[in-house]
C-alpha cells in the first residue's frame, strides 16, 4: 500500500498547482484575445498573415492544454482535477484538497 501524504502537504500542493493554473489560464485568454485583436485590426499588423494569427492561437491552447494535463493533478493520487478550478476534495481519492 502507498504511504497516504499528509493533509498539509496535500493542501499546500494543491495551492500550489491551482496558483499555477490561474496564471496559465490567464496567459492563454490573453494570447487568445491578443490573436482576436490582431486578426481585426489588419491595418496595423499587416506583416502577420491571417494564417500565423490561427497559428498563435493553436499553438497557445495547445500549450494550455499541454501544461493542464501536467500540472492539473491531484497531489495525492496523480489524476486529473477536471474542468473545476476550486476542487474541494478529489473525485478519484477523496483527498481534500482545501
Ligand atoms: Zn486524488
Amino acid at each position: 500500500m502507498i504511504q497516504k501524504k499528509d493533509d498539509k502537504q496535500i493542501q499546500h500542493q494543491f495551492h500550489v498547482r491551482q496558483n499555477r493554473q490561474i496564471i496559465a489560464i490567464a496567459i492563454a485568454l490573453f494570447l487568445v484575445l491578443l490573436s482576436a485583436v490582431l486578426y481585426k485590426r489588419p491595418l496595423f499588423f499587416g506583416e502577420l498573415s491571417k494564417g500565423k494569427l490561427y497559428g498563435m492561437q493553436i499553438a497557445a491552447i495547445a500549450a494550455f492544454l499541454g501544461f493542464t494535463v501536467v500540472n492539473w493533478k491531484c497531489p495525492s493520487c496523480d489524476k486529473s482535477l477536471g474542468s473545476n478550478i476550486n476542487k474541494r476534495v478529489c473525485g478519484k481519492c477523496g483527498a481534500r484538497l482545501h
